[in-house]
């Protein structure tokens, strides 16, 4: 659990943290700290790596291009959020982004583009979406940053799909209620530590043919999230916390 707020900012930094470590930032992380926090030297940081925990690092040399760090304390150890890749269509940019964001707040552990029948925005820019990611984890006190796939063809995904991995399918179409679906799982005793897969489709909905292949598959939940059509990126971040909330690291 968290503790109480600290306002210290917080950086994932792609190094070792160890006692008495020292990093040195480069240019962006510099910037952001001098100019846009205007820290000073002897102001504290908090960096994490997403294996060592999250430390506490003294500002000690500070410019516009560099920055050192000391580290000094370890403030919390290493955790990682359940098993729960998100699998979304990519949609408009902005609301790609939102997917990506909120998919980071809420949890999910690699987020993958699937590029569908519909799915009209096929350029997807992966450097983009995990800058995006990082400064969600580091906003969010996350002690990793989830990882962004490469995007994958839903057929490509699902001949490779490992026999018998749940897949949770949001049928815009209808399906058994998704916090009906999750519950009896965990009544069933079904295991969180399983690797947990949502799939979200496009603007567009997913073709019929997509829609009976994925009812074919063992494995897969078709669900609905409710009576209404959500956007892509407002069923995303609906179906996350629900599968949080019951099966997840919210219960
Ligand atoms: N034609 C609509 C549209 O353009 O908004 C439907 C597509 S909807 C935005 C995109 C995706 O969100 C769907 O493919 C589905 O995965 C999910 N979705 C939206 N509403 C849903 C619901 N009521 N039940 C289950 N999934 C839903």
């Amino acid at each position: 659990m968290l503790g109480a707020m600290n306002t210290d900012p917080r950086l994932f930094v792609d190094a070792p943290l160890s006692e008495g470590g020292e990093l040195i930032l480069e240019r962006d992380q510099a910037h952001y700290l001098v100019s846009v926090m205007r820290r000073q030297p002897g102001d504290g940081v908090r960096v994490f790596n997403g294996r060592d925990g999250e430390w506490r690092a003294v500002l000690a040399s500070a410019a516009k291009r560099e920055a050192r760090l000391e580290l000094a304390e370890r403030l919390r150890d290493q955790a990682v959020p359940p098993p729960l890749t998100l699998y979304f269509a990519p949609v408009k940019k902005a609301r790609t982004d939102f997917i990506v964001e909120k998919a980071t707040e809420l949890g999910a552990r690699a987020i993958i583009p699937v590029l569908t029948r519909r799915t009209n925005a096929e350029r997807v820019r992966a450097e983009r979406l995990s800058a995006l990611a990082r400064e969600a984890a580091e906003q969010t006190e996350r002690l990793d940053v989830p990882v962004i796939g490469d995007p994958v063809r839903l057929d490509a995904l699902l001949d490779a799909w490992p026999e018998g991995r749940c897949l949770i399918f949001c049928d815009e179409t209808g399906g058994v209620p998704m916090l009906e679906a999750l519950m009896g799982v965990r009544e069933e005793g079904g295991d969180p530590e399983q690797p947990w897969a949502i799939l979200i489709g496009p603007e567009g909905g997913f073709a019929p043919e997509e829609r009976e292949r994925l009812r074919a598959l063992p494995g897969v939940l078709a669900v609905s999230l409710g009576p209404r059509i959500l956007r892509a990126d407002t069923a995303a971040a609906a179906a996350l916390a629900l599968w949080q909330a019951v099966l997840g690291d919210w219960s």
